[in-house]
């Protein structure tokens, strides 16, 4: 049918849209004097069907990030039988009652950014046996309405989530104000890791991840570079 997109036209757009984003990861990192293997895409997956994310895993790509527990319980479970190497992030708010369901279903946390949160966590992954890789979320703009740990509280519940509840914390995240740029946020992010010795940093999405990777992002989140828009049905 002209004009419908068919599965062949998904696998030929998302493959393109993966090798381009790839090819500026590469060029990113390369020009920063590091090695482009040292970022990994997460290709954010919310809001896309099954079908288009299955393209972007016959393309070859494993790493994947989703916003919603409960869209990713709907979406995922059937794509990792078929594809068990897959990995998936959380990288959305996470709730407390949602917190065994997450352990489940994920394999990194991105959004840890409360003592009550990390308290839940290590308890679920106790109990179900599983260690998800862990990054806190700093809420590097202090933002009144956006998750993540406070600048001036980040410090002591690092230390927390690795000292007292024992979490395998691997990395920080943050998503800087809309409307600032951004180079600031990922400096302070960059500069809150080092002093924590954390080897990883996700930062940088669409629009910015070349920047991102210039202050030393190690994984870049990036939905629409790869998907195409998300409100276009
Ligand atoms: C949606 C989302 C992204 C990807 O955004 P794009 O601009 O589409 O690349 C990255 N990080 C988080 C936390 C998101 O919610």
């Amino acid at each position: 049918m002209p004009g419908v997109p068919d599965a062949a036209d998904d696998l030929e757009e998302v493959s393109a849209n993966l090798r381009g984003v790839q090819e500026r990861i590469g060029l990113a990192a390369r020009k920063a004097g590091r090695a482009p293997d040292s970022v990994t895409l997460v290709a954010v997956s919310k809001t896309h069907s099954p079908p288009r994310i299955e393209a972007a895993l016959r393309a070859g790509h494993r790493c994947f990030g989703e916003n919603r527990v409960q869209e990713a319980q709907m979406k995922w479970p059937d794509l990792r039988t078929s594809y068990p190497d897959l990995r998936l992030h959380l990288i959305g708010p996470l709730q407390t009652n949602k917190v065994k369901d997450a352990v489940q279903l994920f394999d990194v946390i991105e959004t840890l950014d409360r003592p009550k949160l990390a308290a839940a966590l290590a308890e679920q992954m106790t109990r179900s046996n599983r260690r998800l890789q862990c990054f806190i979320q700093v809420n590097t703009g202090d933002e009144p309405q956006k998750a993540g740990i406070a600048p001036k509280d980040a410090d002591g519940f690092i230390r927390a989530c690795i000292e007292i509840y024992g979490l395998p914390v691997i990395g920080l995240m943050c998503i800087p104000p809309l409307d600032e740029p951004p180079a600031l946020h990922f400096a302070l992010l960059r500069e809150m890791a080092r002093r924590h010795s954390l080897p990883e940093l996700s930062m940088g999405m669409s629009a910015d991840f070349e920047e991102a990777i210039r202050f030393g992002a190690t994984y870049v989140r990036v939905g629409t570079g790869v998907f195409g828009s998300r409100t276009a049905a």
